[in-house]
């Protein structure tokens, strides 16, 4: 394996893999709406003689390179959607859908994730296992992990190990983050609607304010973490990020009040600790108020831990494509990925691959308006995976 040079062949590829890129930027699809993304992936599939299933989870799409002869399943997963946000960059390649963009960079995923394909299959004959290439739609708070799973990717061959990446703005490009353990949060989302008695705004003691409460229930949330939470059991985070009232008037105290939120946390018991604060405070609070609560909470994805024998063994495999200095082994992020649930199931590895570059003006991060990567990750993502998959599956 050692004389294969994957940093050359990714770098061969390096102007198919910026126009690939580019035309998935102006065609962004929503999660489960992925179809244009879906047919480029299964025909670039197809192209490259992989045995390739349509139509997983509604937009997944399955590709298997087998080898010549028999050895490990490599699950190597990327996922496909885009986000409800409009464009702000004034680039060439800039969404051409109104309210609809690639702000996650889920676009260089796809890109990569072929790229890889390409490369590993120049490789086929000494290939021994295969690399089951999965594309999954709804990463973005949708579920599309668990439909995948549901439609049984980690079965018939079942993987022996998950990899995966995510183009990361906020590192510098040429940084790989490979640290052990749990490397990004698990995402909650919680909904609170506090019904109160509306009535006329010049006579508030007629009423039952269910705004009044939810200002104070706001308050009593955000103090959670600092007040409520062990500071030594993980980082935890809280954010209250939507308030709606059932009346937009000036003069009216509505009937009910809905606040929106999500918490993250790195494990599964500070998450079950947070939830029962956020149902204790809430329902006295509203209490106090005298308004009743209605409480949902909805555990979205769970912590993304990385395997510390696989991220062990995949930090000496790409050490040919990213020198050890550049290997960032303490990063985390508070950030969520539903990769983690095929993690649970499947041990592996998910590198986060550095996207930034202040030089550049490549400063904006995730989900924002004007978040972009640079383009130098996308041959470099496409090395590393190769390199990481190659460890298992190559033989030379
Ligand atoms: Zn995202
Ligand atoms: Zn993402």
């Amino acid at each position: 394996m050692a004389e294969t040079n994957f940093k050359a062949e990714a770098e061969s590829l390096r102007e198919e893999l910026l126009a690939r890129r580019r035309d998935l930027h102006m065609y962004p699809e929503l999660g489960f709406e992925e179809h244009r993304t879906a047919g480029i992936v299964a025909e670039e599939l197809r192209k490259l003689g992989l045995e390739v299933q349509t139509g997983v989870a509604k937009t997944g799409v399955v590709g298997i390179l087998e080898g010549d002869t028999d050895g490990p399943t490599v699950l190597l997963r990327a996922d496909m959607d885009a986000l409800p946000i409009q464009e702000e960059n004034d680039l060439p390649y800039r969404s051409t859908i109104p309210g609809r963009m690639h702000a996650c960079g889920h676009d260089a995923h796809v890109t990569i994730a072929l790229g890889v394909a390409k490369v590993m299959a120049q490789h086929r004959s000494k290939l021994a296992g295969r690399i089951k290439f999965v594309f999954q739609p709804g990463e973005e708070g949708l579920g599309g992990a668990l439909a995948m799973i549901d439609a049984g990717v980690l079965e018939d061959p079942a993987p022996s190990v998950t990899l995966g990446l995510h183009v990361w703005a906020g590192l510098p490009v040429g940084t790989v983050g490979v640290a052990d353990g749990a490397i990004m949060s698990g995402s909650s989302i919680f909904k609170l609607t506090i019904q109160g008695k509306g009535g006329h705004a010049a006579m508030p003691y007629t009423t039952i304010d269910p705004v009044a409460c939810a200002g104070q229930l706001i308050n009593a949330l955000h103090m959670i973490v600092g007040r409520k939470m062990d500071a030594m059991a993980g980082a935890v985070v809280l954010s209250v990020t939507s308030v709606r009232t059932s009346s937009e008037a000036y003069n009216i105290i509505p009937q009910q009040v809905e606040i929106r939120g999500t918490f993250r946390t790195f494990n599964a018991f500070t998450s079950e600790m947070l939830e029962q604060h956020i149902r204790s405070v809430s329902l006295s609070v509203c209490a106090a108020g005298g308004c009743e609560v209605d409480i949902f909470v909805k555990h979205l994805t769970i912590p993304t831990v990385n395997d510390p024998e696989v991220a062990k063994r995949m930090r000496k495999a790409i050490s040919s494509v990213v020198a050890v200095e550049c290997q960032d082994d303490t990063y985390r992020t508070m950030a969520s990925e539903d990769v983690s649930y095929m993690m649970d199931d499947i041990p592996g590895m998910y590198f986060l691959v550095g996207a930034g570059n202040k030089a550049k003006g490549i400063t904006y991060g995730h989900h924002h308006p004007r978040f972009q990567i640079d383009e130098d990750v996308l041959p470099l993502g496409v090395a590393l995976l190769s390199s990481a998959a190659a460890d298992y599956v190559l033989k030379e």
